[in-house]
């Protein structure tokens, strides 16, 4: 694969020193990142940075790309005054100030260090391909390796510093009915079930055409990765409102497992078939004749242009992060709740901004469903990441300010956070114990974090006993313990279910009653855009008539008519693997 590396290629000293005369040693400086602090420590010797080492806790895939692309840029040229990560501009900018702060501990004055690296060609750039893909998170990445699978030379169009978008922060659940690893479980399924339950939980009011394509063909993606040599962990679990055990985890966890999966393997075909334009939106779709055939879009300021000889395909994600948009379309599932800014999103903001659904309804694609957003109860106050220990899984309990339970905590997202929302102070307590967490120090199936490195950065609390976490959380003890004794009298099979409605009927379902105890306040974080661009079940895009829209596919977040008014957990990656795969097969045999 060829990345186009644009700034390294045309990068030139525009002003300032190299180095100066600084003291050789090494000098350490931490600061706040973005899902941790970073201790960064910069060696110095003969007057030059010799390497830079950092300890952090950012994102696979975002802030740790950032990480290792601005420490090689800082080192290879001796400057700090080099351009961010797009899509990791806190870790970028902490990172940096940490160097510089490294370096005036050494001596450096204003000016040292501080050559200007620059991208300033403004030539313009024609390339031409026969699949051009806008948006190389998960589905761009999917469709990539399924175009050149099918033997088409691909051009992914990107317009965040690093491939993987949100996927790359994502959980990583995907569901699949009826594989190996439920029926080692002896977990009964099929895709008819998963079919039925994807149509009710989204309302019944997904095209059942697509729902079809997404349940029948989730199984043979699960597969399809697994040829790529991703591993997937055989203890199958429950996304958050996943409705039935068949989220699929990767092994390692996370979303970008697969985005590095997938990387790989376009890396196999060479540069020859596979060119990655990266901090580059795409502006505008490129017709001629009532067909797609390009794409045009920017890359810091210089003209570029992708020509698509069979189709193009539009991958771009969702809008939550798009707060006016959201606001404006905002008439559906959560209509009567105010979508504001005060809501925080789960999504990379920079991506998740919507820009593929107006690419595409300029061309004529019809939108559909945009009017129903996801939320979701596990965000993280003040920011809505989804931070620390997770809602996903079994053995965790939703207790309110007052120490109550108040909803079943297996039910669909849209009924959680609606429950969520009606707590005081519309937040509540995730409250998990050493079920989850037997070992503070192994890496966690579901956030790939361990226990001790959500304990130190304090937004998990740890509790011997249920006296001491009822103090934590402020809560009376004897209220705490009965809303868990609610939960355990049903996980011991006591009662068949409580008055939430909550069943045990997941193979992990336990009674909680070991300490440590590990709470974290959660709120509703916007997550999902249900909506997007109308395509066929062989991922064209088309127009309000139904007819194809000759040259333009979709897949993935920015596609609607999926997930209907509510999406269950873990069918989002399922859907960008299955039609993914589909857009990158049908553009490459386009005719
Ligand atoms: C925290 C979190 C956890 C999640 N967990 C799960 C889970 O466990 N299971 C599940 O099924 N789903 C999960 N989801 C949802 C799922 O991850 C997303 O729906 C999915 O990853 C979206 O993939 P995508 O390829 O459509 O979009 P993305 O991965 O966001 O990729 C879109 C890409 O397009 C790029 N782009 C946007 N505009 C332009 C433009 N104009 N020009 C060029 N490029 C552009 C973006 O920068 C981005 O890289 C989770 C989401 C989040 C945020």
């Amino acid at each position: 694969m060829k990345q186009i590396t644009l700034a390294v290629l045309a990068a030139f000293a525009i002003a300032g020193t190299c180095s100066a005369a600084v003291k050789d040693g090494t000098y350490t400086k931490t600061v706040t990142g973005h899902n941790a602090p970073i201790t960064v420590t910069v060696d110095i010797k003969g007057g030059k940075i010799a390497s830079i080492a950092t300890k952090d806790l950012e994102s696979p895939g975002v802030g740790k790309v950032a990480i290792k692309k601005l420490e090689d840029s800082v080192i290879k040229n001796q400057s700090t005054n080099i351009d961010i990560v797009s899509g990791a501009s806190v870790t970028s900018f902490q990172l940096l100030g940490a160097i510089k702060d490294c370096l005036k501990q050494a001596g450096a004055e204003k000016g040292d260090f501080n050559k200007r690296i620059t991208d300033a060609n403004k030539a313009p750039v024609t390339e031409r391909a026969d699949v051009v893909i806008v948006g190389g998170g998960g589905a761009g990445l999917a469709s990539a390796v399924s175009a050149l699978e099918h033997g088409a030379k691909v051009i992914i169009i990107e317009k965040l510093g690093f491939l993987g978008g949100s996927t790359n922060v994502c959980g990583g659940a995907l569901n699949a009915s009826g594989t190996k690893y439920q029926k080692a479980l002896g977990i009964e399924d099929n895709p008819q079930k998963h079919f039925e339950q994807t149509m009710k939980g989204g309302h019944n009011v997904s095209d059942p055409k697509l729902v079809k394509v997404l349940a029948d063909n989730a199984p043979s993606a699960l597969l399809w990765l697994e040829g790529m040599g991703l591993k997937f962990n055989p203890k199958v679990g429950a996304a958050t409102g996943a409705l039935y055990q068949r989220s699929h985890y990767p092994n390692p966890a996370g979303g970008n497992t697969y985005v590095v999966t997938l990387e790989k393997q376009l890396a196999k075909y060479g540069p020859d078939r596979v060119k990655v334009f990266l901090e580059t939106p795409a502006t505008e779709l490129i017709m001629k004749d009532g067909r797609v055939v390009g794409v045009k879009a920017k890359h810091k300021g210089q003209d570029v242009t992708a020509v698509a000889d069979k189709g193009v395909i539009v991958t771009t994600g969702g809008f939550g992060s798009n707060v006016e948009f959201r606001q404006k379309v905002n008439t559906g599932v959560w209509k009567e709740a105010d979508l504001g800014k005060e809501i925080g999103c789960s999504n990379i903001g920079v991506a998740a901004q919507g820009q593929g659904l107006q690419l595409a309804e300029k061309a004529g694609a019809e939108l559909i469903g945009l009017s129903d957003i996801q939320v979701h109860p596990n965000g993280s106050p003040g920011t809505g990441l989804m931070l620390d220990i997770k809602t996903s899984g079994r053995n965790r309990l939703f207790i309110n300010t007052n120490g109550d339970r108040f909803v079943n905590e297996g039910a669909a997202r849209d009924v959680l956070s609606k429950a969520v929302f009606a707590q005081p102070g519309s937040t509540y307590w995730l409250v998990q114990n050493k079920l989850r967490y037997p070992d503070e120090n192994a890496i966690d199936l579901l956030s790939g974090r361990t226990m001790r490195d959500m304990l130190a950065q304090g937004r998990v609390k740890k509790a011997a006993n249920l006296d001491e976490l009822a103090k934590i959380i402020n809560v009376d003890p004897a209220r705490l313990k009965a809303a868990i004794e609610s939960y355990n009298q049903v996980a011991r099979h006591e009662v068949e279910q409580d008055k939430f409605g909550f069943k045990a009927t997941h193979t992990d379902d336990r009674p909680m009653v070991e300490g440590p105890w590990y709470v974290a306040r959660k709120v509703p974080t916007i997550h999902h855009t249900m909506g997007g661009i109308h395509i066929d079940t062989g991922a064209h895009a088309v127009n309000a008539k139904g007819e194809i829209i000759p040259g333009l596919y979709a897949a993935g977040e920015v596609t609607g008519g999926i997930h209907g008014a509510n999406r269950l957990g873990g069918n989002a990656v399922a859907d960008l693997m299955v039609f993914g795969r589909i857009a990158g097969s049908n553009a490459a045999q386009a005719k």
